[in-house]
C-alpha cells in the first residue's frame, strides 16, 4: 500500500502546478514595489503573500479606549485621548524647526509634538478643531507629550462603530528606519484582504474538529483586524489548534510511514540468557518503570518492524540496566548487540558494570574506543564479524566503517538524544536490515517537548528512582560563606565520603574558565592540603589518558576529592560520592545543573549538592538557584528551563524545525497540544494515507508545507 508520502510524491507536481493567489511574490501586493519588496525578503523573510499573511500581530492598540487627559500617566504607555486642538505654534528654524499644539478636554490638557512633516502638518491641522488623538505619552519636565501623534477629526457616532483594535507587527530597527514600522505593516495586510478573499483560504479542519471552533477564513481575518478581543481569543485558538494538529498528524504519518516501511530484525523469543540472567544474576529487584519499559522494548522489537524508542529516565532511574535486558534479548535470538557511549570514560564505566554483571554467564562483552590498542582492536573486529562477541561497549569508534557485525540486532545510543540520522544511517549500513534502536538519554525532555519534536519515535519515560533513595539536599551559598562550605565538606570527607568541586567551562571564553580552574584548585588544595587529603583534577585539555587516570582514582576511592569542569556531567558513577560544590553556579543553566547534580545521590548515603555563587548574580540567576534548592524533580526543572529559555534552546531540538510554531507555545497550548494529538493520531488511525475526501485538505496542506521546508525524518 502507498505511504502518504509515496502520494505526496506521486501528487507533488500536481500540488505544485496548483500555484494559489497566496503564492503571489510579495512585490505584485499593492503598495510594495521591488525595492520594498527587498526590504520585506531581507528583514522579515516575507517572499509571498503567504508569508505576509503569516507575520502576525503581536498586540493590537485599543482605540476604543479614551482616557480623559487629567488621567495620563507616566505609567501609561500609548494613550488616546479626544480634545480641542489649541495653540498651534512653529518653534525653531530650520533643522531644529517643530510644531507644538495643545489638545485640550475638561480634565487637563497635553502637548503634541512633530519634527518632521513639518508642511503636511500645518496644512492639515485645524486649529479649534475636535480630535481623536492617539501615540505612546512620554513626560518632559512632567508634562505630558505625544511626539507625532496619529491625529483623525473626531466625530463621537464614528468611534462605536469602527473596529478599533489596530494590529501592530514585529518589524525590524532597519525597517523602522525606512519608515516600515509595526503600523505600516498593517496597511500592507489590510491590502492583503482587499486582494485575498475566501477561496483562497479554505477551510481544512474536518467538521467533527471544527466544532464550535472559528472558520478558517474568518480567523486569520479576526487574528489581523479583530473585531473585539473575544473575537481575537478565538482566532488565535482556532490557528494555534491547526498548527499543533497539522503538526501532530504529520509526525503520526511519519511514524505509521516507518512503521510500515522500515522492515526489522524479529526477535522472536525471550530465551535463556535473559531468564537465566533475570532469575540468578539480577542484582535487585527491578523497579515498576524499568518493568515497564522492558515489556514496551519486548513488544516493539517481536513486531518485525524495526523500533526506534527514545527512552528517557532521570539520573540514576536505572538505564544501564535497560540497556542490559535489551541485549540479552538480542542474544537470546541470535543477535549482536553494541552500545554505544559519548566518552571514553563513560564507555569504560559501561564496560566494566556490563562485564562485572555478566561475569557467570557464557556472553562475551568486548570495549573498542578511539584508544583500544591495535592488536586488541584487531582481534576485537574478528570477534564481531565471527560472532564470537556478542555485546560490544565503546564510543564512537563503534561505527567507523571498518567495524563489521556478523549480525547487529540492536544498537543501544546512551546520553545523546542528538545522535543524528547521518549517523544513524552509519549503523545501518553494518547490516541488511537496520538494527533496533534504543537512545537512552537523562536530559528531561517535556512531555510537551516530546510530543512536539520526538513525535516520531516511540518513547518511554521511566519516571521512578530505584528505592532507598535519599533526596540530595541542594542549598545556596554564596561566595562570601565559602569558609563553612569547606568545613562543611571536611565533616563529610571525614566521614569517608567523597566529594566534587565542579568549576563551569564557558566555551568562547575557555581560557578564562581554564585560569579560573586552576585558581579552584590551589584554593580547594589549600583547605584540603596533601598528604592527608588526596585531589585528582580532570578537564577538557587533559590528554585523554590523563584524564582517565584521575578519573579512575576518584571512581576506585584513592582520591577523595575531585576538581573538575562539566566533562564530569554525564553518566559517572560513584555511590561513595556524596557532595557536590558548584562553583560559580549562576553560570549554569537548570537542566546542566541538575545533570551535575544528578552525579551525586546514587548511594543509600545522604547527599548534598551546595551550590555557591556570587552576591552580585542577576535575578534570573538567583531564580533558576532557588528553583533547585526547591525540587529534585528533572521533569519540574525541564519545564522551568523550557520555560524561561524556550525551547530552541534544548538540546537537538533546535534543528528538527518541529517547534519553529508561528503561534502556538508548547508551554502555554499544552492542554491544546494534547487535545491535538489525540485528535490527529485518532484521525491518522482512521485514515492513515488521508484518502477520505473529508481529510484532503489536510494532505493538500501538509503537501504544501513538505514541498516548501523539505521536512525530513527528525533525528
Ligand atoms: P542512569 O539511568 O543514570 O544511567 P544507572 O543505570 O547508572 O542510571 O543506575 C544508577 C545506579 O542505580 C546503578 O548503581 C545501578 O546499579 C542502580 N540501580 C539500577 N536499577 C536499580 C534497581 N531497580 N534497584 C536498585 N538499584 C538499581
Ligand atoms: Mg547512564
Amino acid at each position: 500500500m502507498l505511504s502518504f508520502w509515496d502520494i505526496c510524491t506521486i501528487f507533488k507536481k500536481n500540488i505544485l502546478s496548483q500555484t494559489t493567489l497566496l503564492q503571489s511574490p510579495i512585490e505584485y501586493l499593492k503598495g510594495v514595489g521591488p525595492l520594498r519588496a527587498d526590504m520585506l525578503k531581507k528583514e522579515l523573510n516575507i517572499y509571498t503573500f503567504n508569508d505576509l499573511l503569516h507575520h502576525f500581530p503581536h498586540r493590537h492598540i485599543d482605540k476604543t479606549q479614551v482616557t480623559p487627559i487629567g488621567q495620563v500617566t507616566p505609567q501609561m504607555d500609548f494613550v488616546q485621548v479626544t480634545g480641542v486642538l489649541q495653540g498651534v505654534t512653529i518653534i525653531g528654524e530650520k533643522r531644529s524647526k517643530r510644531i507644538i499644539a495643545q489638545i485640550k478636554d475638561a480634565t487637563g490638557e497635553l502637548e503634541l509634538a512633530w519634527f518632521q512633516g513639518i508642511q503636511w502638518v500645518q496644512k492639515n491641522i485645524v486649529e479649534g478643531q475636535n480630535y481623536l488623538v492617539f501615540g505612546r505619552v512620554s513626560f518632559f519636565n512632567g508634562r505630558a507629550q505625544i511626539v507625532h501623534p496619529e491625529m483623525e477629526p473626531f466625530i463621537a457616532t464614528a468611534i462605536a462603530s469602527k473596529s478599533l483594535l489596530e494590529p501592530v507587527y514585529p518589524s525590524t530597527e532597519k525597517l523602522k528606519a525606512r519608515g516600515f514600522n509595526g503600523k505600516q505593516l498593517g496597511k500592507l495586510t489590510q491590502a492583503l484582504f482587499q486582494q485575498i478573499s475566501e477561496r483562497d483560504l479554505p477551510e481544512n479542519l474536518p467538521t467533527h474538529l471544527l466544532d464550535d471552533r472559528m472558520g478558517r477564513w474568518e480567523a486569520y481575518r479576526q487574528i489581523h483586524f479583530p473585531q473585539s478581543t473575544e473575537k481575537y481569543q478565538k482566532a488565535l485558538s482556532r490557528l494555534v489548534y491547526e498548527e499543533l494538529f497539522m503538526a501532530q498528524v504529520r509526525l503520526n504519518l511519519i511514524k505509521i510511514d516507518r512503521h510500515k516501511n522500515s522492515k526489522g530484525h524479529h526477535f522472536e523469543k525471550v530465551g535463556t540468557y535473559f531468564n537465566t540472567f533475570y532469575n540468578e544474576h539480577l542484582p535487585f529487584q527491578l523497579t515498576g518503570a524499568q518493568k515497564r519499559v522492558i515489556k514496551e522494548i519486548r513488544q516493539d522489537t517481536a513486531r518485525g518492524f524495526q523500533m526506534n524508542r527514545l527512552l528517557q529516565g532521570d539520573v540514576g532511574s536505572g538505564k544501564t540496566m535497560i540497556a542490559l535486558l535489551s541485549m540479552l534479548i538480542a542474544a537470546d535470538n541470535g543477535y549482536q548487540s553494541c552500545m554505544m557511549a559519548p566518552t571514553e570514560i563513560l564507555a569504560q564505566q559501561h564496560f566494566a558494570s556490563l562485564s562485572e554483571l555478566l561475569k557467570d554467564m557464557p556472553l562475551e562483552v568486548a570495549l573498542l574506543t578511539g584508544s583500544t590498542k591495535t592488536a586488541a582492536r584487531r582481534s576485537i573486529l574478528k570477534g564481531l564479524m565471527e560472532n564470537t562477541i556478542q555485546f560490544v561497549v565503546g564510543t564512537h569508534a563503534i561505527i567507523e566503517e571498518v567495524v563489521q557485525f556478523k549480525n547487529l540486532g540492536l544498537a543501544v545510543i546512551d546520553e545523546q538524544h542528538r545522535f543524528g540520522v547521518a549517523q544513524r544511517a552509519q549503523l545501518w549500513k553494518k547490516s541488511t536490515i537496520p538494527p533496533h534502536v534504543l537512545v537512552m538519554t537523562a536530559t528531561p525532555i517535556p512531555r510537551t517537548l516530546a510530543m512536539t519534536a520526538f513525535g516520531d519515535l516511540d518513547y518511554s519515560v521511566m519516571d521512578e528512582l530505584p528505592p532507598g533513595r535519599q533526596p540530595i539536599k541542594t542549598v545556596h551559598r554564596y561566595e562570601t560563606s565559602r569558609a563553612s562550605v569547606m568545613d562543611f565538606v571536611k565533616a563529610e570527607i571525614t566521614k569517608g565520603r567523597q566529594a566534587y568541586f565542579v568549576y563551569p567551562l564557558i566555551e568562547e571564553s575557555e581560557k578564562m574558565s581554564y585560569e579560573d580552574l586552576m585558581q579552584g584548585y590551589e584554593q580547594v588544595k589549600s583547605y584540603f592540603p596533601a598528604p592527608k587529603y588526596k585531589i585528582s583534577m580532570v578537564h577538557g585539555k587533559q590528554k585523554n589518558i590523563e584524564k582517565e587516570t584521575n578519573m579512575q582514582r576518584f571512581i576506585t576511592g584513592d582520591t577523595q576529592i575531585l576538581v573538575g569542569t562539566t566533562v564530569i556531567e554525564v553518566g559517572v558513577n560513584v555511590p561513595n560520592a556524596s557532595v557536590m560544590v558548584i562553583e560559580s553556579a549562576e553560570k549554569f543553566g537548570l537542566s546542566q545543573l541538575h545533570q551535575l547534580r544528578g552525579r551525586v545521590g546514587r548511594g543509600s548515603e545522604q547527599s548534598y549538592c551546595i551550590l555557591l555563587s556570587s552576591v552580585k548574580a542577576s535575578r534570573e540567576a538567583k531564580n533558576r538557584l532557588k528553583i533547585m534548592c526547591e525540587t529534585n524533580d528533572g521533569f519540574v526543572i525541564a519545564e522551568k528551563d523550557l520555560s524561561l529559555r524556550g525551547p530552541g534552546d534544548i538540546d537537538g531540538t533546535r534543528q528538527s524545525g518541529a517547534l519553529n510554531f508561528k503561534l502556538a507555545n508548547i508551554i502555554n497550548d499544552r492542554n491544546t497540544l494534547e487535545m491535538a494529538k489525540n485528535d490527529a493520531y485518532a484521525l491518522c488511525e482512521k485514515d492513515p494515507t488521508l484518502c477520505m475526501p473529508a481529510h484532503l485538505p489536510i494532505r493538500t496542506f501538509l503537501a504544501a508545507q513538505k514541498a516548501k521546508i523539505g521536512w525530513g525524518k527528525i533525528a
